[in-house]
């Protein structure tokens, strides 16, 4: 979501002239897109505005904004914490930028904006400015769940759905430019709720010339119907993998967590998945010490890792994010039964992810090839549908084609084949 917000800036940014460049001494204008999801990610924003402070004595005219989530949430607050900062730009007003940006210049001021937004106005999503052979293109905005552990809804919104026709018309632009996977973006994206259906919406997209891939992120397991999942029967360019966060397998963390389904609920829905498509992936977001898991639900947990065997996990130990629910439980847990359970949990899942990988040693797989290796030149590197990493010798004019490639080796975080 953060990287799609920092395309959008680029494309407004683009407009008025800017560039970007890899040598922040030389900038007229740093932007710190910020992420608050966790407390380490925050405390982040800080030491890396620090580092840009200095510049400005040689630059009086840089101007250093702050953009995202901890933006959103800190507003003017920022300003006083750190007085050299000229900008400080919400999560709804990034098509306000280049305003803000005339109004610093100008009036020698600085500018806080952060107000949320029930609809989303026009103009607000540009065509994402992006290179190579992917984009991701926002549906959505905003999130109605209010998970007790989560900030999103608080620094995003609520969830409002752009019209399918914008969503169609940047794909479109962004197949004539060469792009041939799109990943249709939202907080919540199963629960679009435009002028068409999420299964509609996502039909259409396949339906773009040019695009040959698409995928689909986040979604919740109790929005995720039948209906989408026997789409993937139905449209060959949905790719063959879904990233369901379960977060915790046991019912008695769900409901504290107000995820509103049951890991059986879950288990359902996965297993309809697997047995309907051979090869698909299924990965997942996994939280470690909520507060008040008990060793029992931490054991739940690992057994469902076990039971479905997924093909990768982003874990994360809890983490209380100030103005959520779960932040004022006080059966918090010590940061040592946190660590433990999420090392127990990363080192069972490196295990289940080598054996998965390992099954598709000798198979012949269509993959998608995005370009050189950045590990080796002379190796192009691409995913399958099942969104594993292959990296293969070839020439580097396939990039942008879909080749079949013969998967020789299996590590933990990629495949190694030949075309
Ligand atoms: S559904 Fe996702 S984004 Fe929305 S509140 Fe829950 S965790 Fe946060």
């Amino acid at each position: 979501m953060n990287e799609n917000d920092t395309e959008r800036m680029l494309a407004f940014l683009k407009d008025h002239r800017y560039r970007p460049t890899d040598t922040p001494d030389r900038a007229d204008l740093i932007l710190i897109n910020t992420c608050s999801i966790r407390d380490k990610a925050e405390q982040k924003v800080y030491s890396t505005a620090g580092r840009y402070k200095r510049l400005k004595r040689n630059n009086p005219e840089l101007v250093i904004g702050i953009s995202g989530c901890v933006a959103q949430q800190k507003g003017g607050e920022l300003l006083k914490r750190m007085p050299y900062v000229d900008i400080v730009v919400g999560t709804h007003n990034i098509h306000r930028l280049t305003e803000l940006l005339k109004r610093v210049r100008e009036e020698k001021t600085q500018v806080v904006s952060t107000e949320l937004y029930g609809s989303i106005e026009s103009g607000e999503f540009p065509t994402p400015e992006v290179d190579g052979v992917k984009a991701y293109v926002s549906c959505m905005r905003g999130c109605d769940n209010y998970c007790t552990y989560c900030i999103v809804p608080y620094v995003r919104g609520r969830e409002v759905s752009r019209p399918h026709r914008d969503v169609i018309e940047d794909i479109r632009r962004l197949a004539d430019r060469g792009i041939k996977e799109v990943t249709l973006l939202g907080q919540n994206v199963n629960s679009y709720c435009g002028d068409v259906s999420f299964p509609e919406l996502l039909r259409m997209v396949c339906r773009v010339d040019g695009i040959e891939r698409v995928r689909f992120l986040t979604s919740h397991p109790k929005d995720i119907s039948e209906e989408l999942i026997y789409l993937f029967g139905e449209e060959e360019k949905l790719a063959r993998s879904m990233h369901l966060p379960i977060q915790a397998g046991s019912d008695r963390v769900l409901e504290r967590m107000k995820r509103r389904y049951t890991v059986k609920e879950y288990l359902k829905k996965v297993s309809l998945f697997r047995r309907l498509y051979r090869d698909v992936s299924i990965s997942t977001d996994m939280i470690v010490g909520f507060p008040g898991e008990t060793e029992e639900d931490f054991r739940e947990t690992m057994e469902v890792v076990r039971t479905v065997g997924f093909d990768s996990i982003f874990s994360f130990k809890y983490s209380p994010r100030p103005g959520t629910e779960a932040a004022t439980y006080t059966d918090q847990l010590p940061e040592d039964v946190k660590q433990r359970r999420l090392e127990e949990l990363q080192a069972t899942q490196r295990e289940i992810t080598i054996r998965r990988n390992r099954l598709l040693v000798g198979r012949r797989m269509k993959v998608l090839v995005e370009g050189e290796s950045k590990l080796d030149r002379t190796e192009l590197t691409g995913r399958t549908t099942c969104n594993r990493i292959v990296n293969f010798p070839g020439d580097k004019g396939l990039t942008g084609s879909m080749v079949d490639v013969t998967i020789r080796v299996a590590y933990a975080n990629s495949l190694r084949g030949e075309l």
